[in-house]
């Protein structure tokens, strides 16, 4: 390896991408692996991975691979660096004959510094033999979470780039992710066979995102609280199926919001037309299914709201982390129901491996966990990502409105008491309705006024039946 200094590194920071100063962990992770070690760099989206490797491939004499999954990102990363003046290329299946042709004339001549590839392209025949060729100076591996059948967006041909570390023993490999627990971390050091390496871990916290759980009835009311609030401003929402997708936004746009629908069916031009203008402000409210947002570095996304709970906090966390780029304050909100839960629940259920049903069935529980917290939000994601907090964050829901106690013991009576009843048989929407005392048609077709309970919560008109039958219903299920 040849010696880089860190006024050179820092030399090439200006001149290449023009910034005065690297990021915390930035300077270390670009150090190590010019020494010529193998590393794993954890950091939040935005964070700055990008640089990890881009600065290496710079400083070394020859060229660096990046392997990354995503074409739409691949080709806007070499956009990007093309126009810093770096000589940048991609190799997928969108590319035209010739223009692949070119691009292994260049490899030739020596004249790429970063090639990214698919790893589909990677593994494709004579292409490593090809690199071998080539005087390759580091591997990077983009979204190293891909490799682990823990992480949420598990690719099988992932577990392939073992053979890197086969076939080219002297070149460092960096990993890089932003969604690791520490299952993950273990994973993709043991499947890319890394030598030794060092992880990299920088701070998960978004302290200007504030986070907030509501219950899952009367999301449309909350929602147009939440976009009033936030007039002219833009945000996200994630919904889990298209047609949800598509009902929100024209449900806003019939409130006059300036609101689309984004997700896999659309056609592309529909597609890219849709992120442009959202990134151009010209749209304010993008109503998304997980497709969109990969990619788009987008800054002043000033709200994240989940129509739906999501299946991992991985994911979850990497979805609000699309707001607050500019490091100003932005809300992040979470609609938690049980039908959600049951969804999910179903899909997992047909996942015909054991292991990875139980994998999923486990992330889906400490989403559930999370939605479902009494202490600080932030302290459970941080601590999901292995951080540490010392004190309550004072910016999520729970911070700002304590959980309040009081004597359960005779509600939970009454409530237990109904339920037995009924011959364990009725829902908790007609639970609190016989509480209540409510004739619902529910109540009146099954003959519920009957029992001895009915009514029997009516003097509590205070008592949150709705709220603390929810807990008790979580609490057994
Ligand atoms: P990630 O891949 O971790 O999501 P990127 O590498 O795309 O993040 O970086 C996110 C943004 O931060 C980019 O706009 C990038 O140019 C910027 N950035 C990265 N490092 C620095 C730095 N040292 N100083 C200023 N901006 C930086
Ligand atoms: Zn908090």
């Amino acid at each position: 390896m040849e010696t880089v200094n860190a006024a050179d590194t820092h030399a090439l920071l200006e001149r290449h991408f023009g910034y005065e100063s690297f990021r915390p962990q930035q300077e270390g992770i670009i150090e190590h692996v010019l020494s010529g070690r193998d590393a794993v760099v954890l950091m939040p989206t935005g964070g700055g991975k990008s640089l990890c490797y881009q600065i290496p491939a710079l400083a070394l004499d020859g060229l660096t691979v990046v392997v990354s999954p995503l074409i739409a990102l691949m080709k806007d990363q070499v956009q990007a660096l093309q126009s810093n003046g770096i000589a940048a290329a991609y190799l997928n299946s969108s590319l035209q004959f010739n223009e692949e042709r070119l691009i292994h004339q260049q490899l030739r001549h020596g004249e790429l510094k970063l090639l990214y590839v698919s790893p589909e392209r990677l593994f494709q025949q004579g292409f490593l033999d090809q690199l071998q060729e080539l005087r390759v100076r580091l591997f990077a591996i983009d979204e190293a979470h891909c490799i682990s059948t823990w992480g949420h967006s598990f690719r099988p041909e992932y577990k392939q780039l073992r053979v890197l570390k086969e076939r080219f023993p002297q070149v460092p490999v960096i990993a890089l992710t932003a969604t690791a627990d520490r299952a993950v971390r273990g994973d993709i050091a043991a499947s890319l066979a890394l030598h030794e390496p060092q992880t990299f871990i920088s701070s998960f916290d978004r302290p200007n995102l504030s986070l907030a759980v509501l219950p899952g009835q009367d999301r449309w009311r909350a929602i147009e609280r939440i976009v009033g609030r936030h007039a002219g401003k833009c945000g996200i929402i994630y919904c889990n199926s298209r047609a949800g997708a598509e009902r929100l936004a024209e449900r806003l746009q019939g409130i006059g919001v300036k609101a689309a629908y984004y997700h896999a069916k659309l056609d592309p031009m529909e597609r890219s037309r849709v992120q442009d203008d959202f990134i151009q402000g010209k749209l304010h409210v993008i109503c998304a299914t997980i497709a969109f947002g990969m990619g788009i570095d987008k800054s002043d996304v000033r709200f994240v709201i989940h129509y739906n709970l999501p299946g991992t906090v991985e994911g979850y966390y990497q979805e609000i982390g699309r707001a607050g780029r500019d490091g100003k304050p932005a809300e992040t909100i979470l609609f938690y129901s049980y039908a959600d839960v049951h969804t999910h629940m179903n899909f997992a259920q047909e996942i015909a491996d054991q292991h990875y049903r139980e994998v999923v069935i486990a992330k889906l529980d400490r989403m559930k966990e999370y939605a479902e917290a009494q202490v600080c939000r932030r302290t459970i994601l941080l601590s999901y990502f292995s951080e540490e907090t010392t004190a309550p964050c004072g910016n999520c829901d729970v911070c700002k409105d304590p959980p309040k106690y009081f004597d359960g013991t005779v509600p939970a009576q009454k409530a237990l008491s109904a339920v037995a009843r009924a011959g364990e048989q009725l829902p908790l929407s007609v639970l609190v309705d016989v509480l209540k005392g409510t004739r619902s048609p529910e109540v009146m077709e099954k003959g519920w006024f009957r029992i001895k309970t009915f009514g029997a919560g009516s003097d509590a008109s205070a008592f949150p039946w709705n709220g603390a039958s929810r807990k008790w219903h979580s609490a057994v299920w």
